[in-house]
């Protein structure tokens, strides 16, 4: 197989190129290496959760040692990668809910965001009144972290979804009470000789999913915006391309804005920039790498060297002095690229350690010092780069960036009749898809997977429904994908229908919006939760779907479970591990359906997919406009 087939970003092609004259393996040779991968994992149906195992499930035998058939082995081995997903995003946030309690005036973490502290502070019934920002900051954050094990009662966030979502979650049993708990009991009910049904199961799976998406990554954002800053609209560049010859380059990758925050300050150090001068280079050049990098470049419009595909191929520049990494999707592969140039690999987090890397650990407490000396050791490097094995390619794209839900709602108000309509409120969007300017909304979420071509999906899933006036949101590497291929430029707009070009220059926005990271879906929860309310009706109700053309962690897993749940339909480019189960199938992809509203659909085919995503957006809107219909008559009666 042609390597360069696997992706269709030419900066990863030169790269891929590169890579094999300087001998070094990449994802790309490794997957190549594993021709077949394992039926029964590709099935969801080996278990391994017992020490009688493993147990495979095939016609000759048909049960495990225990007894658990195919159904029951699926359905655990799906309801462990939810949680799995669970407790990355929620473990994420619980450090930030954790840098908020030690914020201080005069410390090395503040409060940015003072009017989205207290309007949270005022929804969670902590006084406010004449009381020092920093005391509300604390209070808030200690029932932040409640959230995590809080003995009694449901999820608080969950007050924010449309009365009608709050009564089916409540019915079906799946509002999730703590974040840990839900976890906690995932892992027991799939221990061996626990729960043995299947619908139990998915039920389970969807309850932790709720506690990712509308607890964890909704701690997440939320606390984020308050610490480092609400994203407002700005200007950035994305892909391999902005690598700089003559600056001191660090790529920063992985997920915590804890750390990210500090290194961006760290970077921009009048004493650090001297010190790169000293050592020849024209100054310091950040770039960011997954979420990290979408949590950057949302908040300080820091540049996007790449996505999850890449981040060995960066290295394969020859031009990077420090890969600087937290947490999560961070390939362990990247040691041994590494060592093939001068590049310093810095882990930082005591979660994440890998052999090989250089361990400088990062401490909330002494955020700040800590940044300065990783930077520091970057730029310190700078000389030892090899100049003969320096290869920057050169595509970058210009992209837009920063759309929280409060910078969407300021674009919107350019397009209020202030005349009539108050400003601030997500009517004009709800008015855009009412009158069908709009078709749709989707979300374009999720990662790069080695089974498909890197970005194919993504890319072709945006073009197609941009062109059929269905408004894109996207996070994660699908926000990165959108950069690097120029869907995050207002000039996109000349790929869009008649109707979304229109809105697209009155609100002068791109026809895909960056909004984040992977725990900032949690945003696309709230647009769409916020524009249900103001409609009056369930988020089920709406012409909107999640699509992840080329999803792979188990945070995606978790995500997709989740949007499910909200009563969105999920649309997947790749086959999750359950097709060895009918039943697994025909809940997620039939039953879910009549429980929340919305059900999984999977086509691998990107140009299938695209196509079936606009027709599921048209049907939504038949029912849509129905019920629009309904409330205009029920209006007319009374
Ligand atoms: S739990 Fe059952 S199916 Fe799984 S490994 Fe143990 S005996 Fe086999
Ligand atoms: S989108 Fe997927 S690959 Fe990219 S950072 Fe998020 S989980 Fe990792």
């Amino acid at each position: 197989m042609d390597k360069k087939a696997m992706t269709i970003d030419l900066n990863s092609q030169i790269l891929l190129d590169k890579a094999e004259k300087d001998g070094v393996e990449t994802m790309y040779d490794r997957k190549i290496g594993f021709k077949n991968q394992c039926g029964f994992g590709l099935q969801g149906t080996c278990c391994r959760n017992c020490g009688m195992g493993p147990c495979r499930i095939s016609p000759k035998t048909p049960r495990g040692i225990c007894g658990a058939d195919e159904h029951v082995i699926v359905g655990r081995n799906f309801a462990r990668m939810v949680a799995g997903g669970t407790a990355a995003h929620s473990d994420h946030a619980r450090d930030i809910a954790h840098t908020m309690a030690l914020s201080s005036r005069d410390g090395n973490y503040t409060i940015k965001d003072e009017g989205k502290l207290v309007a949270l502070a005022k929804e969670w019934d902590v006084e406010t009144e004449g009381r020092d920002i920093y005391d509300i900051a604390h209070d808030v954050a200690d029932i932040a972290l409640m959230e995590f094990g809080k003995p009694h009662g449901v999820a608080r966030f969950l007050k924010r979804a449309p009365k009608q979502r709050q009564e089916i979650w409540k019915n079906l049993g799946i509002e999730p009470r703590a974040i840990d708990r839900e976890i906690a009991t995932i892992m027991h009910s799939t221990h061996i000789g626990c729960t043995a049904d299947i619908d139990s199961l998915i039920n389970m799976s969807m309850r932790t999913a709720l506690a990712d998406g509308w607890v964890g990554s909704m701690i997440g954002t939320q606390f984020s915006d308050i610490l480092f800053g609400t994203p407002t609209v700005r200007e950035s560049e994305a892909n391999l391309g902005v690598l700089e010859e003559n600056k001191v380059n660090i790529i920063l990758h992985g997920h915590e804005p804890s750390l990210s925050e500090m290194i961006v300050l760290a970077s921009e150090d009048p004493e650090l920039v001297e010190l790169a001068k000293s050592v020849g280079a024209d100054g310091i050049n950040l770039a960011g790498m997954c979420c990290t990098g979408n949590e950057v470049t949302m908040r300080h419009g820091v540049k996007t060297a790449g996505d999850f595909h890449q981040q060995e191929l960066a290295l394969v520049t020859g031009a990077v002095e420090a890969m600087i990494v937290d947490v999560q999707c961070i390939f362990p592969a990247l040691a041994k690229v590494a060592d093939c140039y001068h590049t310093k690999f810095i882990t930082t987090s005591p979660k994440a350690k890998i052999t090989g890397s250089i361990y400088m650990e990062f401490k909330e407490e002494d955020a700040f010092n800590i940044a300065k000396e990783i930077v520091k050791s970057a730029v310190l490097n700078f000389p030892n780069r090899d100049k003969s094995k320096v290869l920057i390619p050169e595509h970058k794209s210009s992209s837009v960036v920063g759309f929280s839900t409060e910078a969407i709602i300021g674009q919107l108000d350019r397009v209020v009749n202030s005349q009539i309509d108050p400003a601030g409120t997500i009517k004009p969007l709800a008015d855009c898809l009412k009158s069908g300017v709009l078709r749709g909304a989707v979300a374009v979420v999720g990662c790069n997977n080695a089974k498909g071509v890197s970005n194919l999906a993504h890319t072709t899933v945006m073009k197609e429904l941009i062109k059929n006036d269905i408004i894109v949101v996207t996070t994660g590497c699908g926000a990165s994908a959108a950069g690097k291929f120029g869907l995050l430029n207002k000039d996109a707009k000349k790929l869009a229908g008649k109707g979304l070009a229109t809105v697209c220059e009155l609100a002068d926005i791109p026809p895909v919006l960056h909004l984040g990271s992977c725990v900032d879906c949690s945003r696309i929860l709230e647009v769409v939760g916020e524009t249900a309310k103001y409609l009056g009706l369930d988020t089920a109700d709406l012409p909107v779907a999640g699509v992840a053309p080329e999803w792979m962690s188990e945070k995606a897993v978790a995500i997709g479970t989740y949007v499910v749940a909200t009563g969105i339909d999920v649309y997947l480019g790749i086959m999750p591990p359950v097709g060895g189960s009918s039943r697994a199938v025909e809940i997620l992809t039939k039953e879910m359906e009549k429980m929340v509203g919305a059900k999984f659909i999977v086509e691998e085919d990107p140009v299938k997919l695209a196509k079936k995503i606009i027709e599921g957006i048209e049907n939504k809107r038949v029912h849509f406009e129905a019920k629009i219909e309904e409330q205009i008559l029920q209006g007319a009666e009374a």
